[in-house]
């Protein structure tokens, strides 16, 4: 695997190479969205987890920084002024796991809402009798097909104390969001052929089989059990634990650590 220069970016079928209408805009983006240096070192000291990069990679993601901001739509709500300093450390680790793949991941939303701490949704379903039931669950982020994503900026903020314990809010919504761009959210991403998705589909499978096994059994594990809700809720769990605790994360699941690595074209236990 290449490290870092960003020149040996290689096209392939999630990363079409631009055509010369398509580098321009790229370049006006840039331009546009140049990140100021004092804020961008502001960034690295609070993320450990994206200041471990390389300098090769830090460059590449603070270029995709600047798209992703120039491309995006961020909201306040609850009276939060979403700053710049903010919308950034969104941008940065958001852009993390789609470092090697290109934002391309991302291009079916445009909007994120950010609420000063996390928020009470209420919810309802309904029972085999037609009985709806209500209830209120407690969200610090979620991500729904094609709608924005909605992040809390307390959770935001403090993930580099989350990384203590394998939490990343940013990097687990858009792990949904890169789950979902195929269309389903079934911790399957796009791959790119039929055999690789039955191979993905066996590899998470049996991992996911494992892990609910050990959640049972009051196994303590890196990965949030959390993970044990549903086969989308364990990719999600698992990409935060790869990108923000990975050292420990390739101990207890090699195997699934491995099959990551090779879909987001990193290896953050090496660095
Ligand atoms: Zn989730």
């Amino acid at each position: 695997m290449s490290q870092g220069d960003p020149s040996s970016r290689r096209a392939s079928w999630w990363r079409a190479p631009l055509d010369r209408l398509g580098e321009w805009r790229e370049q006006r983006a840039l331009a546009r969205r140049a990140i100021p240096d004092p804020l961008w070192e502001l960034t690295l000291s609070r993320y450990p987890f994206v200041a471990a990069l390389g300098t090769g990679d830090r460059a590449e993601l603070r270029r995709l920084c600047s798209l992703f901001l120039d491309q995006k739509e961020f909201h306040g709500a609850g009276g939060l002024h979403v700053t710049d300093d903010m919308a950034l450390a969104v941008a940065a680790q958001a852009c993390l796991p789609v470092l090697r793949l290109g934002l391309g991941l991302y291009q079916g939303f445009v909007g994120i809402v950010m609420h000063p701490d996390e928020v009470v949704a209420q919810r309802s379903w309904m029972d085999e009798n037609g009985v709806v039931h209500e209830y209120d669950e407690t969200l610090t982020g979620e991500a729904v097909g094609g709608g924005p994503v909605m992040l809390t900026w307390a959770d935001v903020r403090d993930a580099a104390e989350g990384a203590d314990w394998a939490y990343n809010v940013v990097i687990h919504e858009f792990a949904h969001v890169i789950d979902m761009a195929d269309g389903e959210a079934d911790g399957v991403p796009p791959l790119p052929d039929l055999a690789s998705r039955e191979r993905w589909i066996e590899q998470i499978d049996s991992a996911y089989e494992v892990f609910c096994d050990q959640v049972d059994a009051g196994v303590d594990t890196v990965v949030d059990p959390y993970g044990a809700e549903a086969p989308e809720e364990f990719f999600a769990v698992a990409v935060e634990a790869f990108f923000v605790a990975p050292v420990p994360f390739q101990r207890e699941m090699p195997e699934l650590y491995a099959m990551l690595a090779e879909y987001f074209l990193q290896d953050p236990a090496a660095g």
